[in-house]
C-alpha cells in the first residue's frame, strides 16, 4: 500500500466525495507504484481518509474507491458495489430496455471503469490501467451476476499501452463468451438498435440520451423533425415511433448515416421510410443549417445534440460560442410555435453556462422563446460528485 500525501484543502474535497488525485497534487514527489496498487490518504491527524487505485500512466494518479472507513478491497467488496449498481437499474428491463449502462465509473464506485450492456453483450471500457490486476476477479463476478453471454474489452488510450506491455489483455478482445464479428442488437423502450462495440463512439451508442429520446417520441406526433448530429439515428427512430411526419438527419459521418438508415429499416417498413419521410444530409452541420435556412425550410421540432465541444477546460469559451451559434441556427429553422431541443455533453460547461448560451443564441436569431423543461441524466448514469454531471438538455418553445 502506498501513502499518498495531499494538501488539507484537497483532503476536505476528498472527504466530501471528490474522487481524484492528480499527479501534481501529490505532495511527495518520490511516491512510486504500479498500476492497481492501493494508495491510502490520511488526514492531517493521521487518521484514515480514503483508499484508491494508483495509476502511474495517468495524470489522475489516484482514483478514490472508498472514503470514511477502511475496507478490504477484494472480490466481496466489488460484488457489493455491483449489486448496488444493479438495484438502481432494475426498472429498465421491465420497460423493454436491454441496452443500458450497468456501471457508470466513479458514480457507481468503480472509478475509471464503465460497463455497458447491449442485449447479451457487455462492453467493459477501462479508462485506467489500474483495473488490469483486478480484471480476472471482476470477470468472474460479471459471469456470475449479469445476463451477458459475452464481454468485450475497450481500452482508453492511456490504458492501452500498459495493458499491451504488462498483461495479456488487448483492445477489442472478447474477454469471455463466443466471438463477435458484427454489430450487436439491443432494445431501448421496445425499439430496436444496433451498436458497433469495437469501433463506435463511446462503447457504441449514446445510452445517456435515452430519456430525452423517449421525450422526443412523445412530442413528435405529426411534426416535421430536424435531427442535427444524428449519429446512428437514435432520436430519428423515436420520432418516427412517435408518429412524426418527416425526419431530416444531419451528420458529418457517412458511416453513421448508413448505420442510421439500417436501424430505421429494422424498426419501420421500407415504404414508410421511402416516401420522403426520411432525408439524410451529410456534411458540416453549421454549413448545412445555413443552407436549409437559405432555402427557407422550417421544422416543427429541431434537435441539436452535438459532440462534446469542450473536451479540455481551455476549450470552454469556444464551446460556449459554438453552442450559442448552434442554438441561433436551430431557432431560425424552428417554426413559430415549434420546439427546439438543445443538449450538451461537455463536462467542462456547467448547466447554467449552457442554458445561458442557448438562450443567447435564440435571442440572436431574433425569435422569442419560452422554456418547456430542463433535463439531465438518466437513472443508469447517476451523479455522485459535481464533476460527474455532464449531460444537460433544454426544451424551448420558439415564437
Ligand atoms: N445525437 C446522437 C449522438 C451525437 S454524437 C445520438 O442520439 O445518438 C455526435 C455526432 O456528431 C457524430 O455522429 C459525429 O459524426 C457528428 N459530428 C461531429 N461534428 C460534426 C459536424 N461539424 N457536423 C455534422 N456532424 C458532426
Amino acid at each position: 500500500m502506498i501513502k499518498i500525501p495531499i494538501s488539507k484543502t484537497h483532503q476536505e474535497k476528498i472527504r466530501k466525495g471528490y474522487p481524484w488525485v492528480f499527479h501534481y497534487q501529490i505532495l511527495d514527489k518520490t511516491v512510486q507504484g504500479k498500476a492497481g496498487d492501493l494508495g491510502v490518504i490520511y488526514n492531517s491527524r493521521n487518521k484514515f481518509l480514503a483508499i484508491g487505485l494508483y495509476d502511474p500512466f495517468s495524470d489522475v494518479r489516484l482514483r478514490i474507491i472508498k472514503t470514511g472507513t477502511p475496507e478490504e478491497i477484494d472480490a466481496a467488496f466489488f460484488a457489493g458495489r455491483l449489486q448496488k449498481a444493479l438495484t438502481i437499474r432494475l426498472s429498465l428491463e421491465g420497460g423493454g430496455t436491454t441496452g443500458y449502462r450497468v456501471i457508470h465509473g466513479e458514480n457507481d464506485g468503480f472509478p475509471g471503469l464503465v460497463l455497458d450492456r447491449y442485449g447479451d453483450t457487455g462492453v467493459l471500457k477501462l479508462y485506467t490501467a489500474a483495473w488490469l490486476p483486478y480484471l480476472e476477479s471482476l470477470l468472474a463476478l460479471f459471469e456470475d451476476k449479469l445476463p451477458l453471454a459475452r464481454c468485450v474489452l475497450r481500452l482508453s488510450r492511456n490504458a492501452r499501452s500498459p495493458a499491451e506491455e504488462n498483461s495479456s489483455f488487448r483492445e477489442g478482445q472478447v474477454l469471455y463468451g463466443p466471438p463477435l464479428t458484427s454489430s450487436v442488437r439491443f432494445k431501448e423502450n421496445d425499439l430496436l438498435f444496433e451498436a458497433d462495440v469495437f469501433h463506435g463512439q463511446k462503447t457504441g451508442f449514446f445510452l445517456d440520451q435515452r430519456d430525452n429520446r423517449q421525450h422526443i417520441r412523445i412530442l413528435a406526433r405529426d411534426k416535421s423533425v430536424l435531427n442535427v448530429f444524428s449519429y446512428t439515428g437514435g432520436f430519428s427512430v423515436y420520432a418516427l415511433a412517435g408518429g412524426c411526419r418527416s425526419v431530416v438527419e444531419i451528420d458529418a459521418s457517412p458511416y453513421a448515416l448508413a448505420t442510421s438508415q439500417r436501424i430505421l429499416e429494422l424498426n419501420f417498413p421500407k415504404k414508410r421510410l421511402k416516401s420522403g419521410d426520411v432525408r439524410q444530409l451529410q456534411g458540416d452541420a453549421f454549413q448545412l443549417l445555413k443552407e436549409l435556412e437559405d432555402k427557407n425550410e422550417q421544422f416543427d421540432l429541431v434537435i441539436l445534440d452535438p459532440p462534446a465541444f469542450a473536451i479540455k477546460k481551455q476549450q470552454k469559451a469556444k464551446a460556449l460560442a459554438a453552442y450559442r451559434r448552434l442554438a441561433e441556427a436551430g431557432a431560425r429553422l424552428t417554426q413559430n410555435g415549434g420546439l427546439l431541443f438543445a443538449a450538451s455533453c461537455s463536462a467542462h460547461v456547467s448547466r447554467d453556462e449552457f442554458f445561458r448560451a442557448v438562450h443567447a443564441g435564440v435571442e440572436a436569431s431574433g425569435k422569442h422563446c419560452e422554456e418547456d423543461s430542463r433535463t439531465g441524466h438518466a437513472i443508469d448514469h447517476p451523479i455522485a460528485f459535481k464533476e460527474g454531471e455532464y449531460l444537460k438538455g433544454i426544451y424551448l418553445r420558439i415564437d
